[in-house]
């Protein structure tokens, strides 16, 4: 695999990967990405900013999440927030309550589906928001 050169492999993927730029979850989410739908994180689209869903929201990631689908045949997108994340002022900003920084997540991923569906509406948005112990939190 490291003898294949950007030349030998074909620009068409089917997903975009969107994280936190917060690298102690990425780890998790290569595994969670293998385990639960089979995808290999490098062979992805890959988009890192903090706090993952607020970038969709706010618009900064559009324009990416527009060439995957119109020049690389991007079909899903997924969008990893996590908790004790800076970009939403951290735990401190919810006294340590998981559930209602999760919350706050659910609202932001669900804005971020809207935005894309209202450019993009075949493309499907699958969401997760990673607690500390790296298992996804529940909606
Ligand atoms: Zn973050």
């Amino acid at each position: 695999m490291g003898e294949r050169k950007p030349r030998d492999i074909p620009k068409r993927v089917d997903h975009i990967v969107i994280t936190c730029m917060d690298f102690r979850y990425l780890e998790t989410i290569d595994q969670l990405l293998k385990d639960k739908h089979g995808i290999n994180m490098l062979r992805t689209d890959f988009l890192s900013i903090g706090g993952a869903s607020k970038g969709v929201v706010d618009g900064s990631l559009m324009p990416s999440i527009k060439i995957g689908y119109e020049k690389h045949g991007v079909k899903n997108v997924y969008i990893f927030d996590h908790i004790d994340c800076g970009g939403f002022g951290g735990q401190e900003a919810y006294d340590n309550d998981e559930q209602k920084e999760a919350d706050d997540h659910f609202e932001s991923q669900d804005r971020a589906q809207e935005a894309v569906h209202k450019i993009m509406p075949e493309l499907e948005v699958v969401c997760y928001v990673i607690g500390l112990d790296g298992e996804p939190v529940e909606r």
